[in-house]
């Protein structure tokens, strides 16, 4: 479906959890997430609901995310109800890896098409600086299950932050060189509690790649791979490519063609502004499918053109984990 400015929607990003087991310093940092109260998560059938709804108004891509989608005991019964919708034609999902060395075949045969695994370097210490877990080598596990299972193709997120990973990049994007992999380096979004370390530590794209063709060499532009948003790059002999995801220097906004649902049941139109639109009521009437569809409509129409962080005004209701990466 169309917006008001002409872009095309048909993405959605689910959030099916708020709950993560690790504590990004940028996400869910040790301690604040605790203490709140936790928000009551939808059901299978409610998500199934919701995402028929979507389907209605022309949405055909899906990505689970959350906090961490895996966390949830019945993902795969949300995977399988999901990839089963006629008009569903592509089912993904974000995740930081710690359970894929159980759950990446489930997943591929539930219908899941493939993974986004979130690793921010490849130094032990630094993950744990950033995680606050020792995680590393549970995560690498992770993204070999993933490829074993077919998952591909395997992109791996990396967040830069400034002081724990901006020269850890050199190391992540040489992965390319031996991987098909796609390494995809992201800017730091101030969101919720954690916005002030976010602008305390944020590195531009233009810095990461600068990095990376010092050590590496220049990258040169591939051409645009079906389906393809964003630019993607290689270097010399590389087997995989490298992306630079960069909202806060080069916002991408007039040619943003998604919307999210929140782990609490709610349409969220930007990422990057807190208007949001409850499902509830739309669940609980007698035609859900039907009424869903019609505010999910509605509310597209009414999606902003794009951000106010050139203006300073940054999202404080929540942190990334509970929106949906
Ligand atoms: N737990 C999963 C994971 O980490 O991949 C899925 C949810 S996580 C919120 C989705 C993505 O958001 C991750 O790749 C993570 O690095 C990214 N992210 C979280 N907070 C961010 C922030 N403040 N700025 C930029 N990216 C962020
Ligand atoms: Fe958890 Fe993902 Fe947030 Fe890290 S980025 S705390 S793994 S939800």
């Amino acid at each position: 479906m169309e917006d008001r400015f002409g872009r095309v929607i048909n993405y959605l990003r689910f959030s099916v959890t708020d709950r993560c087991n690790l504590r990004c310093r940028y996400c869910m940092p040790e301690g604040k997430d605790e203490r709140k109260p936790r928000a009551r998560l939808l059901t299978v059938s409610e998500i199934e609901k919701v995402v028929r709804a979507a389907v209605q108004v022309g949405i055909r891509k899906i990505r689970l995310t959350g906090g961490e989608p895996t966390l949830r005991s019945d993902i795969l019964e949300i995977v399988h109800r999901l990839s089963s919708i006629p008009g569903v034609e592509e089912l993904v999902m974000t995740t930081n890896a710690m359970r894929l060395t159980q759950l990446a075949v489930p997943l591929r045969e539930a219908g899941l098409c493939r993974v986004n695994i979130h690793l921010d370097s490849l130094d032990g210490a630094h993950v744990r600086a950033l995680t606050g877990k020792d995680c590393l080598n549970r995560v690498w596990d992770g993204i070999v299950a993933a490829e074993q299972a077919g998952l591909l193709p395997i992109k791996l997120n990396v967040v830069v932050v400034r002081g724990y990973n901006e020269c850890d990049v050199v190391e992540m994007a040489r992965l390319t060189l031996r991987y098909p992999w796609q390494v995809r380096f992201i800017e730091l979004m101030p969101l919720g509690e954690p916005a002030h370390f976010a602008m305390g530590h944020y590195v531009a794209s233009q810095e990461t790649r600068m990095r990376i063709e010092a050590m590496l060499g220049p990258l040169t532009a591939e051409p645009a791979h079906e389906g393809d948003v964003d630019i993607s790059y290689r270097l010399a002999g590389a087997k995989g490519r490298l992306e630079f995801i960069s909202p806060v220097s080069h916002a991408y906004c007039h040619r943003c063609n998604h919307i999210r649902v929140t782990a609490d049941g709610r349409i969220r139109l930007c990422l990057l502004r807190d208007d949001e639109w409850s499902l509830h009521e739309g669940l609980r009437s007698c035609d859900p499918v039907g009424t869903l569809a019609e505010l999910f409509s509605y509310a597209i129409q009414c999606k902003p053109h794009g951000s106010q962080l050139a203006q300073g005004i940054f999202p404080t209701s929540r942190p990334m984990a509970g929106i949906g990466g």
